[in-house]
């Protein structure tokens, strides 16, 4: 039996009433919510969305974002969020690859959505979210199966072209349970969502929301200032951050004590660096590192002390239903503290790729999902992430990992941002370039008598390149093959 009560009406039965969403200008009891889903489900019935159809989101406001979503579950109908800060030809791609029947939109993103249009050579129907317009036709679902569809969430493409995770109520459901399980749930808990609702740290956030019956409090734009008003609300208990908006939270607060009353602060996306996570607890707040990612539903493991936290690329150990365990290249498991491919099994696990057998057969393996990530995990079940498998330097047969040299320089006050990519060279093979973005002037020589004392010979950078920034998307994450792409242009 993998039924399941629909779980907005289980909410709307049990405690309709209740903050549902707080965002930009709306703030929606669990009743309104449902009452604008299903406006928004007319809409889409009218323009002959049936269950299982992909209908693409695409919405500035967090509002029209949480009403999509829950419209189309309402409707049985599959979500393919778009995130707004891709370029249109790379959105074209996931349009076609996904073949919506209609894209979703807001007032604010109109006519961005009819240029994407002309971009992917397609006549989508564009519905624009207008709350309160469309007239309620159709009642609450009562159940839904575990197994369907729930959405198809493309991933970053830090490596390649975007593949479509393909999440599964079931996925959301063990997600949510399990994040539930580590963290605790209270009455009142509002989760502070100020990270884009487009990816899957945000999608797992409304989905949360929904299984507990808890509110979420959802920021489309990310500010500082806003993020710091909003801890002071006592019922605000938990927030997610990725580690540059951590910093400039910290930068805000200009060492100046921070009201809140947070059970954790979880910091996601990439792995933030120690001395930033060090100043978040002097700061008095109650840092966590998380990693996770698209295909696994969001979070897989979470530090759970100071010590851990502080150690360089911990990421802590998995969540209750989450098995991680590390590969080598032939496939063989290997033991505590040897490295290589990070892979994952469970629940929240995604079922494939859409629409790419070969993708999905060649990232899931014998019941493990393989993430191209590398890492160990020490005798206490802690994870170390190193780097992605694709962006490893291989200087000379050592295996450089340019997250750890990333590290080390960010430990320098003069830098402020660095990112770090191989560069062929004749003698070695491969050797480090590093980019950075300095405060004030400095000189090569001075970052060189930063580097040397502190890196291996092999880790130390042969090239670098002052910037004015660095390519990052909008979960932050450093996009080294911007940089390679950078690189490979200044050398023409
Ligand atoms: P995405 O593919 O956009 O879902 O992002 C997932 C990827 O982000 C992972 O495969 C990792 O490469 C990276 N990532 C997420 N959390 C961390 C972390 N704590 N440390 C290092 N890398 C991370
Ligand atoms: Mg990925």
């Amino acid at each position: 039996y993998s039924s399941m009560p629909d779980w907005l009406s289980r909410q709307v039965q049990t405690q309709p009433h209740k903050q549902a969403l707080i965002a930009d200008d709306v703030s929606w009891t669990y009743h309104q919510l449902l009452h604008h889903s299903l406006s928004v489900k007319t809409m889409l019935v009218k323009a002959g969305v049936v269950p299982q159809d992909r209908v693409a989101v695409y919405c500035r406001k967090a509002s029209s974002f949480v009403l999509a979503v829950h419209a189309l579950m309402q409707s049985s109908a599959i979500l393919v969020p778009l995130n707004r800060k891709l370029p249109l030809s790379e959105l074209a791609f996931q349009i076609q690859d996904a073949q919506p029947s209609a894209i979703l939109v807001d007032a604010e993103q109109k006519e961005q959505a009819e240029q994407l249009m002309e971009a992917a050579g397609l006549q989508l129907p564009v519905l624009l979210i207008e709350n309160g317009l469309n007239e309620e036709e159709h009642v609450a679902r009562q159940s839904f199966l575990l197994t369907d569809k729930q959405a198809i969430i493309y991933t970053s493409g830090t490596t390649g072209l975007p593949k479509g995770a393909v999440l599964t109520y079931r996925s959301q459901w063990f997600s949510a349970v399990s994040s539930a399980l580590h963290f605790g749930l209270q009455k009142n808990d509002i989760w502070l969502m100020p990270m884009p609702l487009f990816h899957v740290g945000g999608l797992a956030s409304i989905l949360r929301a929904v299984i507990y019956g808890s509110t979420l409090w959802a920021q489309d734009r990310f500010v500082a200032a806003d993020v710091l008003v909003a801890m002071e609300n006592e019922n605000v208990t938990l927030l997610s951050l990725v580690p540059t908006m951590l910093q400039a939270v910290l930068q805000e607060a200009a060492g100046r004590p921070i009201v809140h009353h947070l059970r954790a602060l979880l910091v996601g996306g990439s792995g933030a660096p120690p001395a930033l996570l060090q100043k978040a607890l002097e700061a008095g707040l109650p840092v966590c590192q998380s990693f996770g990612m698209s295909e696994a539903n969001s979070t897989v493991t979470v530090t759970r002390d100071e010590q851990s936290l502080l150690l360089p690329g911990c990421a802590g150990q998995p969540l209750s239903c989450v098995q991680v365990a590390i590969f080598d290249e032939q496939g063989e498991q290997l033991p505590p503290n040897a490295s290589g491919e990070i892979r994952l099994a469970g629940p929240t696990m995604s079922e494939g790729y859409w629409n790419r057998p070969e993708a999905t057969d060649q990232a899931f393996q014998d019941g493990f999902f393989c993430t191209g990530d590398l890492g160990w995990i020490d005798e206490e079940g802690r994870l170390f992430v190193l780097d992605r498998r694709s962006d490893l330097i291989l200087v000379g047969g050592e295996n450089v990992y340019p997250a750890e040299i990333e590290r080390v320089l960010r430990g320098c006050e003069k830098i402020v941002d660095v990112g770090v990519i191989g560069i062929s060279d004749e003698k070695y093979g491969q050797v480090p370039a590093a980019f950075i973005v300095v405060n004030g002037p400095w000189t090569e020589a001075e970052f060189y008598e930063y580097a040397k004392p502190r890196l291996a010979t092999y880790q130390c950078p042969k090239v670098v390149r002052f910037v004015d920034e660095l390519p990052r998307n909008a979960s932050g994450k450093l996009l080294r093959r911007k940089l390679r792409e950078q690189w490979q242009m200044s050398e023409v």
